[in-house]
């Protein structure tokens, strides 16, 4: 029997191992010879058979994984992964799972079995390699990123010891860029798809080409890379992105298409002790917005108080919604008078948020917060529908008024809804107002930004009798004849010309000309911003109609100027 046993391990695919707790080897089964190329003989009678086998990097751990075999209870059980040297020099993990156990003659004794488990280690490997690098730029993917920020968090606070005064770490610091391709979208949705992952590719491999160890390119997002620079200035590394920008702009062929692209990035210089990987992202993902919000800086560092000024407009942003539920926004009247008469032609509608913390707030301060969330669609919609409704009400009170307009303000972001003359025609419908007592207002910016579309909208909303102004007129370098396409009604002088008329020639010849111009094409004029009686004059010589500002009233809220009309008809 005892030999059937014998052959039993002689035969086994492991290598099977007796020795005694010094570590004398009493049994080796030949499978050793695979496993470690040399034959059972030669570990016959050796001590320390697996420490002699032992990979420098494992012998520590397979130390104290002896020791405490050897010094702990009976049928104590462990298992251990490890790596050895087989005998042509090669390394190969095994896993070895050994326990005590008590031989016939009651002595004491270790068994083991060790195991190759190489392929499950390459895999386990490849896995964890394709777990931090990116399948499509190959570049190292957004986990890898975490880690390595927060490994250099870490170094910057042990490093924080002898920080100097500004508290960055001498020489330990980093700096962190993030950049994105700008109008990626707009890739997506005239080629396709697989062209909006083409360029990531190739926009990676620009990236990788100007990056060398220890700095590091991670894509962290579909079409958002995080740079990681170590020991390097602040200054080295915007020149360096300066120059990646350069290179990212030049044209890529795209499969016989040539496509031109632009990057932004932001930047986070001086990352303080104590700082999350998170929080260093969001920092430089803020001031990259930044950078895409102006369009003459492709990049921006970032700033604390540009956190500080995000988190209000994220307050702004929550706060939004809440306030047209709990009907925190109203609207205010400014009236356009006739120049010659001073008589009231029209009043316009101006957007108020009684904030419940803030107080009062102007448009400036939240309508670029609700643009930007697309909450001026609905925002946008409560104006127009409040607006027509007031002045149903004045059209009845004051029938003595018949030419009365109202005009109301209309942002890009509702010229962009496919559904806007849908969206006027319903309003008109269910408030009963005369479309054509209304007159949308468009920003002369607004309106050139796609010509095309925004002449078929308002197309659209004109033919249901509603007229059409072009607001801000002057800012956004235009020219009147470039408008032609447009169905318009009325012209708006921007203020910041009336405002400088009296001190300057040069901004009164800007005014006149438009004037001129206007009156050929058949359209109104109305100046904005009229503070001052010279003003006045001077726009009555120009032989211009309508006008706005403080001189002849501020915007005033619905029962003032209903008070405003009653006594005008008394
Ligand atoms: P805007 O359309 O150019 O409106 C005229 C702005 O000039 C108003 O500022 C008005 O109060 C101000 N103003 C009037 N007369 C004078 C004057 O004599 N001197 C000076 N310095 N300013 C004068 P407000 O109400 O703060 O509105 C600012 C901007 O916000 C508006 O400029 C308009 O673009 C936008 N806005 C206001 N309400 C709405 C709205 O309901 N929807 C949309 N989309 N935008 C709105
Ligand atoms: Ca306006
Ligand atoms: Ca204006």
């Amino acid at each position: 029997m005892p030999d059937m046993f014998q052959f039993i391990a002689d035969t086994s695919r492991h290598w099977e191992l007796l020795e005694d707790l010094s570590g004398q080897v009493l049994y080796c089964s030949p499978s050793c010879l695979q496993l470690t190329g040399y034959e059972p003989e030669y570990f016959a009678s050796r001590t320390g058979a697996l420490e002699t086998l032992a990979h420098p990097a494992s012998h520590a751990a397979l130390t104290s994984f002896l020791t405490e075999l050897r010094q702990g209870p009976v049928h104590m059980q462990k298992s251990l992964e490890l790596r050895i040297i087989a005998q042509d020099g090669a390394a190969r993990w095994v896993v070895c799972h050994a326990r005590r156990v008590v031989s016939p003659d009651g002595r004491m004794l270790l068994r083991a079995t060790l195991r190759d488990i190489g392929r499950r280690k390459a895999l386990d490997m490849e896995l964890a390699q394709s777990r931090l690098t990116d399948p499509i730029t190959g570049l190292y993917n957004r986990a890898w990123c975490m880690e390595r920020l927060r490994r250099l968090m870490d170094r910057l606070g042990d490093h924080s010891g002898n920080t100097a005064e500004n508290g960055t770490a001498q020489g330990e610091g980093f700096v962190v860029a993030v950049m994105d391709i700008d109008r990626l979208k707009k890739v997506n949705d005239t080629l396709g798809p697989a062209y909006g992952d083409e360029i990531i590719r190739m926009a990676a491999e620009r990236i990788a080409s100007t990056m060398a160890t220890p700095d590091a390119a991670c894509r962290i997002a579909g079409d958002g890379f995080a740079l990681l620079f170590q020991d390097k200035s602040a200054r080295a590394v915007i020149k360096h992105i300066k120059r990646l920008q350069a290179l990212m702009s030049q044209p890529f062929d795209l499969r016989g298409h040539e496509v031109s692209i632009t990057a932004s990035a932001g930047i986070v210089t001086r990352p303080m002790p104590g700082d999350k990987p998170e929080d260093l992202l969001r920092n430089a993902n803020i001031a990259l917005r930044r950078a895409k919000a102006n369009r003459h800086h492709r990049y921006k560092v970032f700033h604390s108080r540009m956190y500080e000024e995000s988190a209000r407009l994220m307050e702004v942003e929550i706060d939004l919604h809440s306030g047209l539920k709990n009907e925190e926004f109203f609207l205010v009247y400014q009236p356009i008078v006739c120049l010659e008469t001073k008589d009231m032609t029209s009043l316009e509608a101006l957007l108020r948020w009684n904030h419940p913390r803030r107080g009062l707030m102007r448009p400036d301060d939240f309508l670029p917060v609700a643009e930007a969330t697309d909450f001026i669609v609905p925002l946008g919609e409560w104006v127009l529908r409040k607006a027509c409704t007031d002045m149903v009400r004045i059209m009845a009170e004051h029938p003595e008024l018949p030419e009365l307009g109202m005009s109301v303000n209309i942002s890009a972001r509702q010229l962009a809804q496919h559904d806007i003359a849908e969206v006027v025609a319903r309003v008109l419908h269910e408030t009963g107002m005369d479309p054509t007592r209304l007159k949308l207002e468009i920003t002369e910016t607004v309106a050139m930004e796609n010509p095309m579309l925004t002449a078929q909208r308002l197309h659209a909303i004109r033919a249901q009798g509603v007229k059409i102004s072009i607001d801000d007129f002057g800012t956004g370098y235009s020219s009147l004849s470039s408008l032609q396409n447009f169905p318009i009604d009325t012209i708006k002088v921007d203020k910041s010309f009336v405002s400088q008329m009296d001190s300057s020639s040069e901004q009164r010849k800007i005014v006149r000309s438009v004037i001129t111009l206007a009156h050929s094409l058949n359209l109104d004029v109305v100046a904005e911003g009229i503070e001052l009686r010279e003003q006045w004059s001077m726009l009555k010589v120009l032989d211009c109609q309508n006008g706005q500002g403080y001189l002849f009233s501020h915007p005033v809220d619905y029962n003032t100027l209903s008070d405003l009309l009653n006594e005008k008809r008394q």
